[in-house]
């Protein structure tokens, strides 16, 4: 059970439930009132030592931006949704984009605002709405702290359209395997070789649990999909996602298996991430591989051309093998 060394909250939060709640539930761990969730002062003049440290407190806020970003993959929109940032720390997060506001974990508690938007878009949509909730946090982490997941599946199954759907690095699944989803919710486990979730993945599951968590989500009639990501080319990197496969074709029920879809992406990194991790985890593997990454966009590395094909075709041969008749959305 996640406990905070402090909260930072913003004083409007008093007016919504959820705010109340929080700020009760926490009642004796330090407070510190701020200004703006988007400018805590002193947490953008830590060091990156301070990294892991700053991931143990809590902002509380309200969300004041609900701008719907429009996505082609897996989902219609992505949505600004009830947090912000984690508590677990993958070295290659990707919404360490900005080290003073994004890393640590946001919570806003204005989530019938954001919700009702969703369901008035979805509504006066004619074709059938996807909302991707998840993109800039881990609602299943979240849940632990806010129940705002299970407020959402309940309060989403009667809308008239839509669907909602978010990723997660996270087997603490129990509290909406009971609830009455009304198929409107797509789950998505992000998986990786134990080995890599182990050395980069610190504060996530285990790969054994989000199989686990992957069958009881299909057992209580969730629609679910498998994401492998990020895919980061270390040095067995065969070995290490030939055996991957094979796993979730062994540990998989015949449930999952009939369905799943899958999607992959290949890592991208940036000079931010290497800055951070070298200090904030000196003895963790270097992701920045300078013979095989190339520069994209300004600090962004990605995997060389020549060698991302290499792997998408071994993947893709590979999935063949042990998943012939299930569907890879998309490669990236
Ligand atoms: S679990 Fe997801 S949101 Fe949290 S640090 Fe890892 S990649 Fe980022």
């Amino acid at each position: 059970m996640f406990k905070p060394k402090a909260i930072y909250f913003e004083k409007e939060i008093i007016k919504y439930p959820l705010g109340k709640e929080l700020m009760d539930k926490y009642e004796d761990i330090p407070k510190i009132e701020i200004e703006n969730h988007n400018n805590i002062e002193e947490m953008r003049k830590n060091s990156n030592k301070e990294f892991s440290n700053m991931k143990r407190n809590l902002i509380i806020g309200v969300r004041k931006t609900h701008k719907f970003v429009e996505n082609h993959k897996i989902s219609n929109y992505l949505v600004p949704y009830t947090s912000s940032g984690c508590i677990a720390a993958c070295m290659y997060c990707y919404l360490v984009c900005n080290y003073n506001k994004c890393a640590y974990l946001r919570l806003f508690v204005n989530r019938e605002k954001m919700l009702e938007k969703i369901i008035k878009t979805a509504e006066k949509e004619e074709k059938e709405l996807t909302f991707e909730i998840g993109s800039n946090s881990d609602l299943i982490l979240e849940n632990t702290i806010t129940n705002n997941l299970v407020w959402t599946i309940e309060n989403f199954k009667n809308s008239k359209k839509g669907k909602l759907t978010f990723p997660t690095k996270f087997d603490m699944v129990s509290p909406i395997l009971p609830l009455d989803h009304q198929g409107k919710i797509i789950v998505r486990m992000s998986v990786n070789p134990e080995e890599i979730i182990n050395r980069v993945e610190f504060g996530t599951s285990r790969l054994s649990n989000r199989i686990e968590a992957i069958n009881e989500l299909k057992e209580a009639g969730y629609e679910v999909g498998i994401l492998i990501a990020p895919i980061i080319l270390v040095d067995n990197w065969k070995k290490l996602y030939g055996d991957l496969i094979q796993i979730l074709e062994k540990e998989l029920t015949e449930k999952v298996k009939k369905d799943v879809f899958f999607e992959f992406i290949f890592m991208t990194y940036s000079y931010i991430h290497t800055k951070i991790n070298e200090e904030a985890f000196p003895n963790a593997i270097n992701l920045y591989n300078k013979e095989m990454m190339t520069v994209r966009g300004r600090g962004k590395y990605c995997y060389k051309k020549e060698i991302k094909d290499e792997a998408e075709q071994f993947i893709r041969e590979e999935m063949h093998k042990y998943f012939p008749k299930n569907r890879i959305v998309y490669v990236v």
